[in-house]
């Protein structure tokens, strides 16, 4: 299959575009495109061979339910048995934007979109061109992120394209993701809404909102075998490179010290990379540093960190060590993929 690929430029949407992905989208084929987490891998999300393509094309295990992309508020209550109170509260405060609400699911949403599921993920967008390309396709558009299974989530069109070019029909390229973490999903089917992964709407936001929010366990530790999380691709390997990654974490002296003897221990034929902050980045020796951000400004982090993974392939680094993080506000998101990167491998110092 030949993948077409277009650039647009969000400030001036070519109107073309947006209409040839649409006719995609409504015969059945799929579009990669840009939203402000990461870009999703979209197709018609109430037509059930529009999902089965894309768990193919993603190498996807199909218990991994898809979440359905609305660009208006209006097309929410077909899809769902009921909106509760809480989802309300949370669409007014941060719809259009990066949070996913788990409903329960109408007989209109196919169970290859649902993973088998009786609920349904659903997120409203703000990404001007995700937004467009919903309303000319007239259906809700499922869609979980651009990559194939396992690697990191795509954050630039080029991503896309080295995993999926030539498996799906259309790239719309509009440039680097705003946020780069995928959105935050909470479950508001119960009485006390739960977190199930976060992202760039924070706890701490979500809490502001509705008082009480429980954390599922998978946000921020391993699950013991047998355990499941709730949001059923959290148990599975994520945002791997091909090297092993290690977590440093503590203060910050000791953590630069602990990595650059860590560094000095390994295998001398093998090459070490250092996943580091601005404030950081002149302290390591004898490997290659990866700036992902400041870490005054942690939403750079969070914009850089499937990036500077992806990188780590291309620069065929054998090990890294990464500079852990506090686990509050972004931290949590940022740290909850970093340790699924690290297979919760973490040196606390
Ligand atoms: P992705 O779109 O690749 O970020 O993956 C979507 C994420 O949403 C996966 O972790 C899914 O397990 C989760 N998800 C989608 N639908 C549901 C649902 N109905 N209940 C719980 N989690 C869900
Ligand atoms: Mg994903």
């Amino acid at each position: 299959m030949k993948t077409h690929i277009f650039k647009v430029d969000i400030n001036n949407i070519d109107n073309n575009v947006i209409v040839k992905a649409a006719e995609i989208i409504k015969s059945g084929g799929l579009v990669a495109f840009p939203t402000e987490t990461v870009y999703g891998l979209g197709g018609d999300g109430l037509n059930p061979n529009a999902a089965k393509k894309i768990y193919s094309a993603k190498g996807r295990p199909s218990d991994n339910p898809l979440i359905l992309h609305i660009s208006d508020i209006g097309q929410l209550s077909p899809l769902v048995r009921e909106i509760p109170e809480n989802a309300l509260k949370l669409a007014k405060e941060f719809w259009p934007g990066p949070l996913t609400m788990i409903f329960k699911k109408s007989d209109i949403v196919p169970n290859e979109t649902s993973g088998g599921l009786d609920t349904v993920a659903v997120r409203f967008p703000v990404n001007k061109v995700a937004q467009a390309l919903i309303t000319a396709s007239g259906t809700p558009i499922a869609a979980p992120s651009a990559n194939t299974s396992g690697r990191p989530s795509p954050t630039r069109a080029s991503h896309v394209e080295y995993d999926l070019n030539g498996k799906i029909d259309m790239i719309i390229d509009g440039g680097a993701c705003k946020f780069g973490l995928e959105s935050t999903i909470i479950d508001v089917t119960g009485n006390i809404p739960c977190l199930l992964r976060p992202g760039s709407i924070t706890l701490e936001m979500l809490r502001s909102v509705l008082g009480e929010v429980n954390v599922d366990k998978a946000v921020v530790s391993k699950l013991d075998k047998g355990e499941l999380p709730k949001a059923p691709g959290m148990k599975y390997k994520h945002y791997s490179p091909s090297a092993d990654v290690v977590i440093v974490r503590g203060d910050r002296n000791k953590m630069v010290d602990k990595i650059n003897e860590l560094i000095s221990q390994t295998d001398k034929g093998l090459k070490v990379g250092v996943i580091a902050t601005e404030e950081n980045k002149e302290r390591y020796i004898n490997c290659e540093v990866l700036v992902a951000g400041s870490i005054k400004e942690p939403e750079t982090i969070a914009a850089n960190l499937f990036k500077m993974l992806r990188k780590c392939d291309h620069h065929h680094i054998d090990r890294v060590f990464a500079e852990g993080l506090c686990e509050d506000e972004l931290g949590l998101a940022i740290m909850n993929r970093l340790k699924k990167a690290a297979g919760y491998c973490i040196i606390e110092v």
